[in-house]
């Protein structure tokens, strides 16, 4: 049926209905012309329903939005406990439970009503609420100590075990990677049926004969590199898959490459044995050939099996053994569940509603919710929520489980290690990065070669990668006139915070990929204070330049014009003087600046006001010209002086 023949029976407009649809749970796209018979009878049925609800749904998204406006507009703080339930913090923003619990959700966490949060979690739900949370001063003490406990408690203990292995597939595109591994992940009933919809987080786990056995499900060949060259220990083993009814291609080469330079075992899947083209001993003598793997029943050492991932078929044995190969490979997957976790980063991205989040895959140790992760010698914010591949909240991540870390401030780089740190740990890195943050402030104003001016800044980005390239662009535009100084660098969105900071420095508050809500800019207006946001850093870097230009003082440029020599003086009175002379060089203009030569040394100064040519005022006079001359100048003139007339031009210093 046609969209337009829809909407006509729905009695709405086209567009309206292609806005109203994803709401409702139809999502046909925004470009659909037509759409299934089937599909428009659902439709037509579940309309009335669906949008009633939808309705209700935006009303009560309404008040809520209202509540916070006010909350927003009063610009509270309000003191709470190292812990809180849901429903007392409702009460002390005064809004309603129902937001407090969206705004938890949005951040990962499924809490409810007599759920306790901590103080964190209290504190950053407050500020997206527009209400400051501080902690009473005893409240505070509580807080650490509970903290330095947790941070003691991790450490030491020496109960090794072996981790599950974790197993990487790669191959040639097309040949069945992404079937394979969901053909194996549905071998595991329990992980499919739990949670319902499987959640892509970067890998996930299978339990086979009492076995977890973990699968990386993203890297490609080039995520695979780049993660072992930063010398993240990404795979135990591999499945190289080829498809059996095209053999060994270019990827599979490199793959295999890979592999080797990774010394870890693994298995090669010949898959798509369903194909009437499939030809697996074809495909067994290329590997032979050109690989030099010699398949096992022909007396060599290449382990092989061989698959359908479309039909399921083999893929039991594949499992086995791989079960096998991890067995005999036990001793170099140790691991000691107890120590603090250390593990590398599969997957990250911003989400919209959870900010920034990470696949974290751990190695070693167990990770928790409260863990202070450091990734790159940087503090990345402490695990809010974490939740494993089927989307479920767990509590913590022991070796070689893949999970999602909730709660970062900014997103790390695939292949990145991260490693928990203790309190004490934390707070040592906080104090460095305020050091270092002071140092950049302190540089400019502590020099006192530095006589310009300062072009004070707040930046905001989404991720602290940015944040530093865009602050190291800047500095390197610094000269001795004019400096950017960096008041402050943080992450996420603009907020008051950072405009009264920008207030309080004369400065102005650059965002990058970030947001800013009509409160923070209306306060912005208030005090006066600009807000730049910017999506590209060029556009950005090129701004600040612009700006610093136009503080800088231009440089003065001399431009010769000609010379005169003076025939005949007709009047003289104070400063001004009326000669007679001839332009014995260059051209000469009305309204210039000249020098007074006398025996070859520049006796004075002056300025050419009035230039005439016979009886005629004129603007300019050529070589060899006679002309009458009006001039400015402290120096009484003769006969036979030189005047060198020139102009003096503003250049604007190139940046
Ligand atoms: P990838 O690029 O290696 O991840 O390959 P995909 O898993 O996306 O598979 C590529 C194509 O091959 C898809 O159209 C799959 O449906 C198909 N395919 C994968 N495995 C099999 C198989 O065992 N049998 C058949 N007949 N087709 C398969």
């Amino acid at each position: 049926m046609n969209i337009t023949e829809l909407a006509r029976r729905l009695r709405v407009s086209p567009q309206e209905l292609r806005d109203t649809l994803p709401k409702i749970g139809f999502d046909i796209g925004q470009k659909a012309i037509k759409i299934d018979q089937y599909l428009a009878q659902r439709i037509i049925r579940e309309w009335p329903r669906l949008t009633r609800d939808l309705k209700n749904r935006e009303e009560r998204e309404r008040q809520q939005e209202e509540a916070v406006a006010t909350a927003r507009a009063e610009r509270r703080v309000v003191k709470i406990g190292p812990v809180i339930t849901v429903k007392d913090l409702a009460n002390v923003f005064g809004l309603p439970v129902n937001r407090i619990l969206t705004e938890l959700m949005q951040n990962g966490i499924f809490a409810s009503l007599n759920e306790k949060i901590d103080f964190d979690t209290a504190t950053i739900i407050g500020s997206e609420l527009g209400i400051g949370v501080v902690a009473s001063e005893e409240e505070a003490m509580d807080n650490d100590i509970n903290e330095l406990k947790e941070a003691e408690n991790i450490s030491g203990s020496n109960n090794l075990i072996v981790r599950p292995p974790i197993v990487v597939v790669m191959g040639h595109v097309d040949h069945g990677k992404t079937q394979l591994l969901d053909a194996i992940r549905h071998t595991d009933v329990v992980a499919t049926e739990a949670g319902g919809i499987t959640q892509h987080i970067g890998a996930y786990q299978i339990s086979r004969k009492d076995k977890e056995v973990t699968f990386v499900d993203t890297p490609g060949h080039e995520a695979f590199t780049a993660m072992r060259k930063r010398g993240a220990k990404v795979a135990d083993l591999a499945i190289l898959v080829i498809a059996a009814d095209d053999g060994i291609k270019p990827q599979t080469i490199e793959a295999y490459r890979i592999i080797k330079e990774a010394k870890i075992p693994f298995v090669v899947a010949i898959n798509k044995i369903d194909k009437p083209e499939a030809n697996v001993d074809r495909v067994k003598q290329e590997l032979a050939n050109e690989l030099g793997l010699v398949p096992e029943e022909w007396g060599g050492k290449a382990i092989i099996c061989s698959v359908s991932a479309r039909y399921g078929q083999g893929i039991d044995e594949l499992l086995d053994t791989i079960l096998l190969l991890a067995d005999l490979n036990a001793e170099a997957r140790l691991a000691d569940p107890l120590a603090k976790a250390v593990g590398t980063i599969i997957e990250s991205h911003i989400d919209k509603g959870e900010g920034p989040v990470a696949t974290v895959l751990v190695h070693n140790g167990t990770l928790k919710i409260g863990d202070n992760l450091m990734c790159n010698q940087q503090y990345y914010g402490k695990v809010r929520a974490l939740k494993d591949y089927r989307g479920q909240l767990i509590q913590e991540a022991g070796p070689s489980t893949p999970v999602k870390v909730i709660g970062l401030r900014a997103t790390p780089e695939i292949g990145d290690i991260v490693r928990v740190e203790s309190v004490e740990h934390r707070n040592k890195t906080k104090i460095i990065a305020k050091q270092e943050n002071q140092a950049i402030i302190t540089k400019v104003q502590d020099d006192n070669s530095f006589k310009g001016t300062p072009i004070n800044l707040v930046i905001k980005t989404d991720v602290y990668g940015s944040g530093e390239a865009i602050e190291e662009s800047l500095l390197k535009l610094n000269n001795e006139e004019v400096a950017v100084r960096i008041i402050y660098r943080g992450l996420g969105n603009i907020t008051e915070g950072d405009v009264v900071r920008a207030a309080a420095n004369q400065a102005k508050v650059i965002g990058f990929n970030v947001g800013v809500n009509a409160q923070v800019e209306d306060l912005a207006r208030d005090k006066g204070v600009l807000i730049e946001r910017y999506q590209i850093i060029y556009d950005l870097i090129d701004k600040v330049r612009q700006d610093m230009q136009a503080l800088m003082k231009p440089e003065i440029k001399r431009i010769n014009l000609g010379q005169v020599k003076v025939l005949a003086i007709f009047k003289q009175e104070g400063m001004t003087q009326i000669v007679g002379g001839k332009v014995i060089e260059g051209t000469i203009r009305a309204d210039s600046l000249l020098e007074v030569v006398r025996g070859g040394e520049v006796i004075g100064q002056g300025k050419l006001v009035h230039l005439q040519a016979g009886r005629q005022e004129v603007k300019e006079v050529v070589t060899d010209q006679e002309c009458g001359l009006q001039i400015e100048s402290l120096e009484v003139l003769k006969v036979g002086d030189i005047l060198r007339i020139y102009r003096e031009d503003e250049v604007f210093k190139k940046m």
